[in-house]
């Protein structure tokens, strides 16, 4: 009796030393603090005794200018606290990388360089060269630009004087330019994640975070892909028309909530906030292209009417750009990624997943190219009217 109650005793002390050395150790998991503000990662960083430091500045058109893009160590791994986390911080966007127009004529030159957004400065020069000829370029062929900046072009022009002139950048030569910022969200992501989130600011009410979405009923394609390809056209489009693009993601393999894909869009400032999805239906004879917009009360009173305006135009583009039937418009209540947003915001449903004929078109490059066509379009109109 008396031995076993020693050795309870002493089992008991060895479990709480345990206990207590394992409320001592200073290890902790670190954080996920991408596309977080510094100052938001920081604060995070601080509540895990962990310490920050700016290691490096990146240019990124997926993170607004001053969030973090990088983390080291990465969120989830354990580590003693006072570790200073690096962080890589976005320098804004990548805009465009810059094409060679070296030997071309210099208005097809500048026109090319300014539907990427770029400026143009003309140096005349003597050369043997037909008058006109790009002789050559700085920054070069390759090089990064950020939207707005310039690219000298030296031209040959047989004026008899080899001092070189800088002239006035010729005025972009289409009125289909416009200015904006557009976030983008491809819907979905390779693998759903089933955690809850409130469905709006202060809800008590949840849905799952993100899901992956649907399947192709004859191309068995995930919704995800899909969605990410269309986006992508549709940020080359609206680049081209000079409007600033950022993305929600670039890859399918992210995890990122609907509430934080909205709120991303809020912190860039977007005029518009456009999330591509495709839909799917128990019926597979439905088929066309909707676009949603969040309802005029509760969390999307303020930004409703623009919205739906918004939706109005591209509705009507993306549909007649493409083969796809026009289903109209709809508000939609109690979406999370629409309640979260303080920015308008559209949800255009390319077209049916389950219908056989929609989900080739969806899948198919150039019907693709045709939708993203479309619905950049009207979100140029949409600029325009509302700018
Ligand atoms: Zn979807």
């Amino acid at each position: 009796m008396r031995r076993a109650h020693v050795a309870a005793v002493i089992g008991v002390l060895l479990l709480l030393g345990t206990v207590v050395a394992a409320g001592c150790s200073s290890s902790v998991e670190v954080p996920n603090v991408r596309r977080l503000s510094l100052a938001e990662a920081k604060r995070a960083l601080a509540e895990r005794n962990l310490k920050a430091e700016v290691s490096s500045e990146l240019l990124d058109d997926q993170v607004p200018k001053g969030y973090v893009v990088e983390q080291k160590p990465a969120a989830g791994e354990i580590v003693d606290g006072d570790t200073v986390v690096s962080l890589a911080i976005s320098a804004g966007s990548s805009g465009v990388t810059v094409p060679s127009v070296v030997g071309k004529d210099v208005e097809q030159a500048t026109s090319e360089l300014n539907s990427l957004g770029l400026q143009v400065r003309v140096l005349k020069t003597t050369s043997s060269e037909p008058s006109g000829t790009v002789i050559s370029q700085s920054p070069g062929a390759g090089a990064t630009a950020t939207p707005d900046s310039k690219v000298d072009l030296t031209v040959a022009a047989n004026l008899g004087t080899t001092e070189p002139t800088a002239t006035p950048t010729p005025a972009p030569s289409t009125s289909s330019l416009v200015s904006g910022l557009v976030v983008i969200d491809p819907g979905h992501q390779a693998r759903g994640n089933n955690e809850p989130e409130p469905i709006g600011p202060g809800s008590s009410e949840t849905k799952p975070k993100v899901a992956s979405g649907a399947t192709g009923v004859v191309t068995r394609r995930p919704e995800y892909a899909t969605n990410l390809e269309i986006s992508l056209k549709l940020r080359s489009y609206l680049q081209s028309r000079n409007v600033k693009v950022m993305m929600v993601r670039t890859s399918n393999d992210v995890n990122i909530s609907n509430s934080e894909r909205a709120q991303f869009a809020n912190r860039a400032h977007a005029d518009l906030f456009v999330r591509i999805h495709c839909d799917s239906s128990e019926n597979s004879g439905v088929n066309g292209i909707r676009t949603f917009y969040p309802p005029n009360g509760g969390w999307t009173t303020a930004i409703s009417a623009k919205s739906e305006l918004a939706a109005t135009i591209v509705q009507q583009r993306a549909a007649s750009s493409s083969h796809l039937k026009n289903l109209g418009t709809n508000v939609h209540t109690n979406q999370t990624g629409f309640n979260w947003s303080k920015v308008p915001v559209i949800l255009v449903e390319c077209g049916f997943f389950s219908n056989p004929s929609d989900d080739r078109l969806l899948n198919s490059p150039s019907s693709q190219q045709a939708i993203a066509k479309g619905i950049g379009q009207g979100v140029v109109e949409y600029l325009r009217r509302t700018k």
